[in-house]
Parts: C-alpha cells; sequence; structure tokens
C-alpha cells in the first residue's frame, strides 16, 4: 500500500523549532535573563541581548503566586 504523499512529506519535514521568548527580536539571538519581577502579578522578566545592546522586557503572564492565591482564594469561596 502506498502512503499518501501528503504523509511522507510530512514525515520527512523536522520538527520546527519552537519560537522562543528568549530570543532577540531584533537579531533573534539567544538573550540572557538580568532581572524577574511578579510584584505587579504578572510574570515579568528582563532580557539582555548582548549583539544589540538592548533590553527587552518579556511578559510570561499571571505569576504563579498569583495564579495560587487566586486558586486559593476561590476554593474559599466555595466552602
Ligand atoms: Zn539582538
Amino acid at each position: 500500500m502506498q502512503l499518501p504523499s501528503w504523509l511522507k512529506i510530512f514525515n520527512r519535514r523536522k520538527p520546527a523549532r519552537p519560537p522562543s521568548l528568549t530570543d532577540c527580536p531584533k537579531c533573534g539571538r539567544q538573550m540572557d535573563m538580568i532581572d524577574k519581577s511578579t510584584m505587579s502579578g504578572d510574570d515579568m522578566r528582563t532580557y539582555r541581548c548582548e549583539h544589540c545592546r538592548e533590553e527587552h522586557i518579556v511578559n510570561y503572564g499571571i505569576a504563579l503566586w498569583k495564579v495560587l492565591s487566586d486558586a486559593n482564594k476561590s476554593d474559599d469561596d466555595a466552602s
């Protein structure tokens, strides 16, 4: 039995590298994390690209402590 052509193409393709938040949006190089702040409830991290000599703030979304405290809050409401 012959496999459909689209399946062969699918198998041959290497999985694409997922876009990384830690890559510089300008040059695509890996950046170094220099700061992290979750005080606002968001997981904000500052990355620095040595190549561009620029810093980029990446928002990773809701900080873990915020998720946990919200979860605890809803537990209290339920009881
Ligand atoms: Zn860069």
